[in-house]
This record gives structure tokens, C-alpha cells and sequence, in this order.
């Protein structure tokens, strides 16, 4: 394979932007919050975006802008005012789903590329010849296609680009087309402040009480949560002691869906998570890009360290998607839990770079101790070690490194030493996971 493959990750921050390119993303996405679907855990504003496209473009890398509500008149009106200093900069694309906003920018930056949100739900080849007749360079395409239709989507459009999301977080609904945040919460999903109302534990109410398991006859409770069983009129749903998270859907990994994807002629693959943390970002970069160079590399099979590493990264379960069409509701679905999981490594600190008397110097972000098993993560290598020792800033042995503190620790012998700037600490709660690749 020879074709350029883009791997695209997500910036809530300058600095997850510069952990995403370290880690060897190609282009990282971001968005001012008033017109990109992250308003909360988005630190970007129109000076750091400024910021952002410069800085990416130093390290010859691609930044796209995000701009995909779906706009109401009063962000219509503001939005050429608002994106004008950001365009100044030259984003490599401006990503956007809502037709109006498109006819907008077209008219005014008639030069800028414009890529069309997975927000537009474009699942067909004649949606895809429309945006690309009226200029869209890009297809970011809906979440709910086969590899086989992608592969009929590009047959019938060659010269269109076309992008999947790889990784990441995904919605009970066709994105974009999701109001149970609004309905209860009144949080509108589609201008960014869904507050995941669909992950919430679900309770059966009669007559203002909430029915448990012992409501129902033996009979009408189903082994598996969340079946649902229909009673002439009404719809119920058997709840247990979990609760019943009837719209939690599993997250997304399709790392092994990669080579057919490619085969099919998606040539960029885009990681969720504007709203997650830096290691996330860094990691799933790391991971992704690994997973791509093996396949463009000619490797036949994914390698598994890269699998147990995505199953170390806390998640709600994951499911390849819809890629392969042969899957069940239970395969894409977590009925036990809304949360997030890691049962074997945690993100404990941040390494500055800086080393004094040639102990590395540590931001501290979850407690860890003398004795403990971690992983030095660093996108030259990861490695597996015991720590030996620790000191404070004043130079006094500790047994224990505490939250936001600044540490320094003793590292092992390394062969080639790298710069440790950008590597991250990670604790292994499962001694005998070794993850280094
Ligand atoms: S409530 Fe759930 S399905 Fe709806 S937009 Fe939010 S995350 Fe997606």
C-alpha cells in the first residue's frame, strides 16, 4: 500500500494538539466553542486556535477548524464576523454540516476547503456526487456504514477524500440526530451541550413508583438486561440491580478494520475525544498510528500489544462499529454500566523533560510509590520498570508521589536515551500486563 493515510486526532487544547503531533498525528481538529459540537472541556478560543494553525503549520502539519452545529439564525449572523481572524490563518479545511454555513463560507472564502461534519449523515454515493458538485472536498461520512458501502461510495466518487472515525465515543442516534438531551435536560446535543443523557441509568415508574426486579412475575423478567418486552399498550423494560442503561452504546474501536477501510478508499481515520484527557489523546494517537504504519507496511494482522493497549485506556466497552454488518444489539450496546473502565493502567504523571542529578523530573497527576510497576510512555518506545526511588523538590526521599506535585525519579538504563519531553507515566495495576512495544 503507498497511498498517503491521514490520521487525524482530537485538540481540546494546545497542548493535547502538541501531545496528538508527538505521538504522530498527521492533522489534529478542533473548533471555537460556540460552533463546534464541544462546548464544555473546550479550552480553545479564537487566539489559541490562531495558535494552533500556526504552530501546526511550523511542524508541517494540518489543523482543521470545526464548525458543525447545526445553526440556528443568531450563530448564522455571527459566525463570518467570528471565524474571519481563524480563517486569516489559513486552517487546512473548515469542517461543517449545516448547509447555510456552507453557502457562507464558499461566499466570503472562496479558497478555503471545506470538509463535510459527520453531522450531515452522508451514507450514500449520490449524497456524496451532490456535496462534491457543489465543491465539499471532503467527506467525513456517517458513522452507520459497511465497509462495503464505503468501498461502493468511493467506486462511484474517486476523487473525493473520504474520512471515518476510527475510535472514540458513540451516540445511541445518527449523529446529530439525537434530542433526548434536549427533551430532558434541555441541553442541545446539536449546538454542542449534550450532557449524555442517553448513558444515564433508566428507572420504570408506575403510579410515581419505581418498579424493581421483584415487580414482575418470573416469568416477565428476562436473563438478559435490557430486553425489551411489549405488553399490548406499553413498552417496559426489566431493570436490575445495575439500573438500566437501555441507550448506552459501547464505544467505538475498529483497529482491525483498518486494512479494509483503506481498501476501500478512506484515506484519513479521525480518533474521537475533544473532551478527553492529554494521555488519552497521546495514547490512542500512539496506538492508531502504529496500527496504520503495520498496514501500509504491508503486516497482515494487527499486533496484539496494540489491542491490549486500547483495552488498558479506560472505556465503556468497545464494538467495532458497523463496519461488519453481522453484529447483534448486544454487541454494540453495555447494558451494565455508563462509565468508563481501565482495570489494569492509570495515568500517574507527566514528564517535563527537565532531569536533576539524572533523576527525570515529574508532574505528578495520580499518586504513586517506590516499588511500583510502571510504564514510561514515549513515542519512541514504551518502556516497563519498577521505580526505585523518588524526591520532592527539596531533594528528600519520599516513598510516595502525591497529586500535582513535582517529582523526581530514578528511570532504568535506556540504550538510545531520548528526550523525555512529551513521555508520560503510566501505573500498571495488572503486574504482569506488559504493554511496551
Ligand atoms: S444524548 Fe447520547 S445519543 Fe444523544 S447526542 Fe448525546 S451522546 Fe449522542
Amino acid at each position: 500500500m503507498s497511498q498517503e493515510i491521514e490520521l487525524l486526532s482530537p485538540a481540546r487544547s494546545v497542548k493535547n494538539m502538541r501531545y496528538a503531533f508527538h505521538y504522530g498525528a498527521n492533522a489534529v481538529y478542533g473548533g471555537l466553542p460556540r460552533y463546534s459540537l464541544r462546548v464544555r472541556n473546550n479550552e480553545l478560543n479564537s487566539k489559541k486556535l490562531v495558535q494552533c494553525i500556526r504552530e501546526a503549520h511550523e511542524m508541517k502539519k494540518k489543523f482543521y477548524v470545526v464548525a458543525n452545529i447545526i445553526s440556528h439564525n443568531n450563530k448564522v449572523k455571527t459566525f463570518i464576523d467570528d471565524i474571519s481572524p481563524i480563517v486569516e490563518m489559513n486552517p487546512d479545511a473548515i469542517i461543517v454540516s449545516d448547509p447555510g454555513m456552507i453557502l457562507l463560507i464558499q461566499k466570503k472564502f472562496p479558497k478555503i476547503n471545506i470538509h463535510l461534519s459527520v453531522q450531515a449523515n452522508t451514507t450514500n454515493f449520490l449524497s456524496v456526487k451532490f456535496w462534491k458538485d457543489i465543491g465539499i472536498k471532503r467527506i467525513i461520512l456517517a458513522r452507520e456504514l459497511t465497509t462495503k458501502e464505503i468501498y461502493e461510495i468511493h467506486k462511484n466518487n474517486p476523487k473525493v477524500e473520504l474520512e471515518v472515525f476510527i475510535h472514540g465515543s458513540l451516540c445511541i442516534a445518527y449523529s446529530g440526530r439525537c434530542l433526548i438531551s434536549s427533551y430532558l435536560k434541555r441541553k442541545d446535543s446539536n449546538q454542542g451541550v449534550c450532557d449524555h443523557s442517553c448513558r444515564k441509568a433508566f428507572s420504570i415508574k408506575k403510579n410515581r413508583r419505581t418498579l424493581k426486579r421483584r415487580d414482575f412475575s418470573e416469568e416477565e423478567v428476562s436473563s438478559d438486561i435490557g430486553r425489551f418486552q411489549t405488553d399490548s399498550k406499553v413498552l417496559s423494560i426489566i431493570e436490575d440491580q445495575h439500573g438500566s442503561y437501555i441507550m448506552n452504546s459501547k464505544d467505538l474501536c475498529a483497529i482491525e478494520s483498518i486494512r479494509d477501510l483503506i481498501e476501500a478508499g478512506v484515506s484519513s481515520f479521525k480518533i474521537e475525544g475533544r473532551s478527553k484527557s492529554t494521555f488519552y489523546c497521546a495514547r490512542t494517537t500512539q496506538i492508531y498510528r502504529r496500527a496504520i504504519d503495520d498496514v501500509i507496511s504491508g503486516k497482515k494482522n494487527i499486533n496484539k500489544s496494540l489491542i491490549r493497549m486500547l483495552n488498558n485506556l479506560s472505556n465503556r466497552g468497545y464494538t467495532s462499529g458497523f463496519f461488519r454488518k453481522d453484529r447483534s444489539c448486544e454487541f454494540h450496546q453495555n447494558y451494565e454500566r455508563s462509565h468508563s473502565l481501565s482495570a489494569s493502567q492509570k495515568f500517574v504523571g507527566e514528564f517535563t523533560g527537565k532531569y536533576k542529578e539524572g533523576f527525570a523530573e515529574v508532574l505528578v497527576k495520580n499518586k504513586f510509590c517506590v516499588g511500583n510497576n510502571l510504564e514510561l510512555m514515549n513515542s519512541k518506545k514504551n518502556i516497563q520498570f519498577f521505580i526505585k526511588k523518588i524526591f520532592d523538590e527539596r531533594w528528600n526521599s519520599i516513598f510516595c508521589a502525591k497529586n500535582n506535585e513535582i517529582v523526581y525519579i530514578s528511570l532504568p538504563e535506556i540504550e538510545n536515551p531520548f528526550d523525555l519531553k512529551f513521555s508520560i507515566l503510566l501505573l500498571n495495576l495488572e503486574n504482569g500486563n506488559k504493554t511496551a512495544i
